[in-house]
């Protein structure tokens, strides 16, 4: 099968490789798309970077570089022993992979399983006609979801998981820092909340977007004044600030436009250490919290039904790449910022 295979920082390489075996409780999925999203490009740019398979996923038989891909629906066409009951069904996968037995797991919170890994990244994923899925991972896409839009089920649960743990009440005032990748599925996951949603972003194109997916006001804001244009907006204040730029400084900026007593949520990531201001989070009794990932039973699901219900592929992909296109016409413009939504990549089967 023709596989996409990450060698070092920008080499990934269109090769032919055995078409993998599911062992007991797996499934092979024939991939029908793959979405590629912010970390497959740094992967790409500046990768590899995660765990060696091995170390997280002692069942997978090869070692060494790794086939990409990890957002991905596709049709069940083989099954090892104890998974008999998913062959030819369509399905999604989660992205990550949990035990079900240790104490987060045990507790719902499989996204923080002490045993997690990720296909895609810590083993073989999606950017192949064929992939080697856990069971555990899949959920059936419903009879009248497209696979197109069943694609964008893994970065939409990752945004509804942000979203339920905002504890966002009816009548709230929201404000969602950056309307990119990550913004753009939470604003698709605040659909049919009762109150303002205000959109933050530097750039016009992704604003529009944002109105399209439910944003009721759109504040366009400047590098050199991030602040000022929203708090002209919402003046005392919104009751949740959810940060999805991981731009420097933004984390504090979203707790400073929370209101008294209310909800700053952390999704983007900053990897330099920033100061906060942890006097005004204690004076005006801010709550801070964060979300990486989504929980496979409980937000793959919704993200699936939200999608039956809502085709959102026509606002959020911008094109569909075939595979052995997939350096050219998506990694390379995704990494020079060329592309602006979403990309879907389909490996041909055959
Ligand atoms: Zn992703
Ligand atoms: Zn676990």
């Amino acid at each position: 099968m023709l596989a996409a295979v990450l060698h070092s920082p920008g080499d990934l390489r269109l090769e032919e490789r055995p078409t993998p075996e599911p062992g007991p409780d797996e499934v092979l999925v024939a991939v029908a798309y793959n979405g590629l999203c912010g970390t497959d490009v740094t992967e790409f740019t500046k990768g590899p970077m995660m765990l060696p398979l091995q170390q997280r996923h002692p069942g997978s038989g090869h070692v060494g570089p790794t086939v990409l891909g990890h957002e991905f629906v596709g049709s069940v066409a083989a099954v090892g022993r104890g998974a008999e009951a998913w062959l030819g069904r369509r399905v999604a996968s989660g992205a990550g992979v949990s035990c079900g037995a240790c104490p987060r797991c045990r507790r719902g919170r499989t996204n923080l399983c002490d045993r997690y890994w990720t296909l895609g990244l810590s083993a073989d994923g999606a950017l192949a006609e064929f992939v080697v899925v856990p069971a555990g991972t899949l959920r059936p896409i419903p009879d009248g979801c497209r696979d197109e839009e069943a694609a964008l089920a893994q970065p939409l649960a990752v945004g509804l998981h942000a979203v339920a743990g905002s504890g966002i009440e009816a009548g709230d005032t929201v404000v969602l820092v950056g309307a990119g990748a990550i913004g753009s599925f939470i604003l698709a996951g605040l659909a049919g909340h009762d109150g303002r949603v205000v959109a933050v972003d530097i750039d016009e194109a992704r604003l529009a977007s944002a109105r399209a997916l439910g944003a009721t006001e759109t504040v366009l804001i400047h590098p050199d004044d991030p602040l000022g244009p929203v708090r002209d907006v919402v003046r005392s204040g919104a009751e949740v600030v959810i940060e999805a730029s991981g731009v420097t400084g933004a984390a504090q900026r979203a707790i400073t436009l929370t209101a008294r007593g209310g909800t700053t949520m952390l999704v983007g990531l900053t990897r330099a250490p920033q100061p906060l201001d942890l006097a005004d989070v204690v004076l005006r009794e801010i709550t801070v919290r964060s979300s990486v990932a989504h929980v496979c039973d409980a937000d793959l699901p919704r993200a699936l039904e939200l999608l039956t219900a809502r085709p959102l592929g026509s606002l959020l992909v911008d094109r569909v790449v075939p595979l052995d296109r997939v350096v050219e016409d998506a990694f390379e413009p995704l990494a020079t910022g060329t592309v602006g939504g979403k990309v879907l990549v389909a490996p041909r089967h055959g």
